[in-house]
């Protein structure tokens, strides 16, 4: 029997929200131009765009600031629905930066359960000690393995990693 483990994928945002709690130093809010219009700014390289808050999302925006009020430093425009996932209430226009941010270069999965993620190239975070130890001393400590060596093994201990494109 040949097994086929599925090993790139395009990068999935989960809408965990973490990527948006952090980061009105950078992208801000510059100014309200109507009810639903404002300039959001990139602080950094100085992208200004005029968006609109999209009317699906429009109640949300107005009535649940719990998000800005727990995270200081939470976007302005980020709001968390019912079912606990965060959204980006201009997510159509949203600027470059937002569109071109991928959180993480692979996901790691037991038993269909994320379990870990991994950024940039070796760095692993996860709060499974014994995916931790593997990742230390057989990745880690040997940077020359490849990702197919890395996927099978992984798949050997019962885990499934997903590499995105683009890395
Ligand atoms: S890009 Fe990553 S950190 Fe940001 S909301 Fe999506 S999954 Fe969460
Ligand atoms: S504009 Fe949208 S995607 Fe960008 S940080 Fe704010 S809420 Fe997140």
């Amino acid at each position: 029997m040949v097994v086929v483990i599925v090993t790139m994928g395009m990068f999935e945002c989960t809408q965990c929200g973490l990527c948006c709690l952090g980061i009105s130093e950078i992208v801000r809010m510059d100014r309200q131009i109507s009810k639903y219009g404002f300039y959001v700014k990139n602080e950094v390289v100085g992208e200004t765009k005029a968006v609109l808050v999209t009317p699906e999302y429009r109640e949300l925006f107005d009535t649940n600031h719990s998000i800005q009020a727990e995270h200081k430093t939470a976007c302005f425009f980020v709001r968390k629905r019912t079912d606990g996932k965060f959204v980006c209430t201009i997510h159509p226009n949203r600027l470059f930066i937002c569109k071109d941010y991928h959180c993480c270069t692979a996901r790691i999965s037991k038993n269909d359960e994320e379990i870990g993620r991994v950024k940039g190239k070796f760095s692993l975070v996860t709060m499974d000690e014994t995916l931790k130890n593997i990742w230390l001393e057989s990745v880690q400590k040997q940077s020359k393995k490849s990702r197919e060596e890395i996927i099978s093994l992984l798949h050997d201990q019962g885990y499934l990693i997903i590499f995105y494109d683009g890395e």
